[in-house]
């Protein structure tokens, strides 16, 4: 019983993707490999935090305005390739 239900909260923390990873991290926000990229490249950008949590109203964002203060970043394109992929989510 204990175990099933540990299971099924296993979703990441931004786009609620199934997690194929345990509940190691109880009580600790968890996330799927593309929000967790989206996160780490976010961070090194200096995005606002409010910016930083992988949505497609983020993600949508980060492709009118990342530029600013991504252009100089030689991980702009990475990045522009993820909000893409994270803006064609429906959530
Ligand atoms: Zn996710």
């Amino acid at each position: 019983m204990e175990e099933k239900k540990l299971k099924t909260a296993a979703l990441c923390s931004d786009c609620a993707a199934p997690l194929h990873y345990g509940a190691k991290m109880a009580g600790q926000p968890r996330f799927c490999g593309d929000c967790r990229h989206w996160r780490m490249l976010m961070n090194k950008m200096g995005v606002p935090e409010a910016r930083q949590a992988a949505t497609s109203t983020n993600a949508r964002w980060f492709l009118r305005n990342g530029w600013v203060y991504s252009k100089n970043h030689p991980s702009f394109h990475d990045a522009q390739t993820l909000a893409k992929k994270v803006a064609s989510r429906n959530d």
